[in-house]
């Protein structure tokens, strides 16, 4: 089950593919208003930088680079956390309260309640999730403060094509499809709270096409795990039964063997 989102009041992402021209000022206002590290990197021979998202870097534009008669073109993707309608990081979260629903529909984090244990990670169908210095959970939160302060998150902001547009999802998704855009994550995972407009399909933005949360996530917390630990105790248990019934495994000084009872 996932849990309640009010459709009626989400708000969310239009991400337009086709107005960003990978100025990047989204995630220079990110790092800004966050007051997150600078990213310590090395040129790689393309013009993405850096690379990948990390504990500092919440959002950042993926340079999809391609060749054509000699030319080089690029199409730009900016990639953050999708704040998924069925959030496959809160569904495996075992500590109460660390990631969880805002009334606007974020999938917001506690770090103080983060215990560490990498579950999201590994459901998050869109490896999104960082660990911080302090191994602590951290991602975008779609400006939480700001949205609850009247504002628009940082990011949105600072673009100057209007590439990132923040607002009420649901309106945001009936003006692009009223302009026949090609949406994705509109009714994925229940509806990602990022959804975007693309100029292709999305493999070609790196994008998983039918985006879904592991089921192993599921069975190692569910099942695997709770057996491992089962089994622990259970061998603690027979280990104490034996020493109340039987006693304690005797020594033969000489042969240094035991007396047989394993
Ligand atoms: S993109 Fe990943 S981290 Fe973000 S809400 Fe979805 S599952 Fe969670
Ligand atoms: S919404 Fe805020 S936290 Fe998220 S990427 Fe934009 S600026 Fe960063
Ligand atoms: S600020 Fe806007 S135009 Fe510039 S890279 Fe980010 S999304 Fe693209």
């Amino acid at each position: 089950m996932a849990d309640t989102i009010n459709q009626a009041t989400r708000k969310g992402f239009l991400v337009d593919t086709s107005r960003c021209i990978g100025c990047r000022s989204c995630q220079v206002a990110c790092k800004q208003w966050n007051k997150t590290d600078a990213d310590i990197t090395s040129n790689k021979g393309t013009f993405e930088n850096p690379r990948d998202l990390t504990p500092a870097l919440f959002n950042r534009i993926r340079f999809v680079e391609s060749e054509a008669s000699g030319a080089v073109s690029w199409q730009f993707l900016n990639e953050r956390c999708m704040q998924c309608g069925d959030a496959g990081c809160m569904k495996v979260c075992p500590s109460p309260g660390a990631l969880y629903r805002t009334k606007d529909g974020i999938v917001a984090y506690n770090k103080e309640k983060c215990i560490s244990c990498k579950y999201c990670v590994s459901a998050c169908p869109f490896n999104v999730p960082r660990y911080d210095a302090n191994d602590k959970v951290s991602k975008c939160n779609l400006c939480q403060s700001r949205i609850e302060g009247g504002m628009t998150p940082a990011c949105a902001k600072a673009c100057p094509t209007e590439s990132l547009k923040f607002g009420n999802r649901s309106q945001l998704i009936a003006k692009a499809t009223a302009a026949k855009k090609t949406l994705y994550g509109e009714n994925d995972l229940l509806g990602l709270g990022v959804v975007y407009a693309l100029e292709g399909p999305p493999e070609q933005y790196g994008l998983p096409a039918k985006p879904s949360i592991p089921m192993s996530i599921f069975l190692w917390k569910d099942v695997i795990k709770p057996l491992g630990i089962l089994g622990f105790w259970g061998s603690i248990g027979a280990m104490l039964l034996h020493y109340v019934t039987i006693g304690p495994k005797k020594i033969d000084d000489e042969t240094g063997k035991g007396d047989g009872h394993e």
